[in-house]
This record gives C-alpha cells, structure tokens and sequence, in this order.
C-alpha cells in the first residue's frame, strides 16, 4: 500500500468519520505515526484534553464462566478466589468519591452469590453520593438489567471480545454469541451508556476481524470502547500461545477514535502490562480514559488475575493517582473531574 492511500484514507476519516472494511484494515497494518497523530488530533477536538478517571473496584473473582484465555474462569483451581461483602464494596467505593472521583466501576467474574437484590441495593448505596455507577459483570437478563437500572446504574462494560461468531465460540465454550448480542441491545434499549470492545491477539484473529469489530462499534453507537491486548495465562488453555501484537492493538485503538470522534476510551491496563509506559501511548493514540484500581487489598488486586503481572497492583489508590498526574504533565493533559458521560464531551 502506497504512502499516499494511507493519507488519503486519513484525510476521509477525519472529515466523515467513516470508512470501509479494506481502508480500516490498511489503517491497522499500516498506519503508521500518521494514524496515531490523526486519531489523538479528533480525540483533542471532539473529546478535549482532560482524562476521566475512573475507579475500579474488582470485588469478586469467582466466575461460572470459562473463557479459553481468561485466569479467572472456574476450572482454574489456581487462583485464590474472593468475594468483597457489600460493606467492604461501598465503603471502598466511597473512599474513592472522597478522594475525587466521579465515576465507580463495579466489576466482577460471573458470579451467581451476588443476586439482583443485593447487587441493587450496593447501587443505590453508592448513588447516595455523587458519583456515576458502570457495571462489569457478564450476561444478565432483559429483566436483571432493567432492577440495576431501575437501582441507578449509569453505564454497562461488556465487551464483545470479537465479532466473529467462529472466533467467539471456540474462546467462549458453552456461551452463546447471539445472548451476547442480545445483551448488548437489551443494555442499549434500557437507556445504559453501553460500553463493549474487543480482544486484540487472540490466535486465529485476523486483521479483516479487527476491522469487523470496528465496524459493528460503529453500526451500535457505542459510548465506550475498551480494546485490550490478549496476554497469555499460564493457568488457561492459552497458557503457551503468543501474546497480541501491542502496535496492531494501538492502530485499532485509534482508528476507533478516528470513526466514533466522541465517545469514551479507556487506556487499558493490559496495554500497560505489556509495554513499558504504554498507556501513555494509547493515550496519544486516540484515548481518553483511565482506570485505577480503588481496592487497598494488594492480595485481592493480585488474585483479580484475568492475566498475569497486572500493571499496579501494588499501589493504592493516591499513590496511582499521582503517578498518573506525573506521567500525564508529559503529555500535557490532565485529570478534569466529572463523571465523564459521553455527552460531557459534546458540550451537552
Ligand atoms: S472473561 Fe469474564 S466471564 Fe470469562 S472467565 Fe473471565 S471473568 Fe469469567
């Protein structure tokens, strides 16, 4: 591919916001530092300067499921299991908002100990104080949904992983790619700021899969997308295949921003377990959103072990806090406080 088709296809991304499937996958294979100066130039202009933090509390790592490449899946008898009581998950949640921030992410394996009422009642508990509540915790009902939402519930992580049924089933055993789906429109219809996103790495995974990906983020709206890189642990069937390519993941994070200019983007974890300062990099690639870690338990942060040697979790909340602020003097942005709703970036 010639230098030029990449900048044309930049230049059409930039002014419509939209490309097809052979022009995104030239972007991931090729984009270079032109794409990323692209995608961090429309994140500037539709989403502004400032990081929204958000606080993460990871506050049980059981799981009925068995994701091929996940630590936490249930036939992994490695890994020390817990489960934070509702004290323990709305103290730590409120400790959070009284160090500043705005928004509370509530995430968790499947795990069927928590039911709807009790999960319900820790929501409403959090919403007393001022403060947005995302939940991350797996395949519920139409119905179940419909009580956290009805609870307080703001916004709903969950990813897609990818888009290509194939793909989807061999690394998800006994889930179903249609629920998936139908998950995601239930979340919409329920009035959820939705938030989904893909793995980037998995075998098999082709770029023309990626461009997929992007292209139904696109198709749903999505107000976030969080794109992570696959990370080999050793206790999965996955355990011995090679770890995502860290640029292809970058290139996908920001063409994502280039084709949906306004929505959320977090800098994920994983990308900084796998590259030195790399959040820093996917922040000057198009992202816009950061999560730290509010649970003070570095045993607990260790066992959350979805993949191995997780970047931070041996720092507590203000220590992470001001690490960041630090690294983010570099790129000359800053945290702005706010609970950071998709349409803050429109000026809404
Ligand atoms: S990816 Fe999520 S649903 Fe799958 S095993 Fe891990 S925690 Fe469970």
């Amino acid at each position: 591919m010639k230098e030029n088709s990449v900048k044309d296809i930049l230049n059409k991304a930039e002014e419509k916001h939209s490309l097809d499937k052979e022009e995104i996958i030239t972007l991931l294979q090729s984009g270079g530092d032109e794409l990323i100066r692209a995608a961090d130039g429309v994140r500037k202009k539709y989403a502004g300067d400032g990081i929204y933090i958000r606080a993460l509390i990871e506050f049980s790592n059981y799981c009925t499921r068995t994701c091929y490449y996940c630590g936490l899946r249930a036939e992994n008898n490695n890994v020390q299991r817990y489960r934070m009581s509702p004290d323990e998950i709305v103290n730590t949640a409120y400790a959070a908002i009284d160090k500043g921030l705005r928004t509370i992410v509530l995430q968790s394996g499947e795990d069927c100990a928590f039911v709807m009422d009790e999960l319900c009642r820790i929501v409403e508990r959090i919403k007393k104080k001022d403060a947005a509540v995302t939940l991350s915790i797996g395949e519920k009902t139409y119905k179940e949904y419909k009580s956290l939402k009805s609870a307080g519930a703001d916004r709903y992580l969950l990813r897609i992983e990818t888009t290509n049924k194939e793909l989807y089933q061999k690394y998800h055993p006994k889930m179903s790619f249609e629920n998936r789906l139908r998950c995601l429109e239930d979340l919409r219809t329920l009035g959820y700021e939705v938030g989904t996103g893909s793995l980037i790495g998995l075998e098999g995974q082709t770029a023309e899969m990626i461009a997929e990906d992007i292209l139904f983020f696109k198709k749903i709206d999505a107000d976030m997308i969080g794109l992570g890189v696959f990370i080999p642990h050793p206790d999965t069937p996955l355990g011995c295949t090679a770890a995502g390519n860290f640029d292809l993941a970058l290139n996908a994070v920001a063409v994502t921003r280039l084709l949906l200019p306004d929505i959320n983007i977090p800098a994920t974890t994983a990308m900084e377990t796998l590259r030195p300062n790399g959040r820093l990099l996917v922040l000057s690639a198009g992202a816009n959103v950061v999560m730290l870690n509010a649970v003070e338990n570095s045993e607990q942060k260790k066992d959350y072990s979805i993949y191995p040697d997780k970047a931070g979790v041996n720092e507590g909340l203000e220590e992470s806090l001001a690490a960041l602020k630090n690294s983010l003097a570099k790129i000359g942005r800053e945290i702005i406080v706010s609970k950071g709703f998709r349409y803050n970036n429109r000026g809404e």
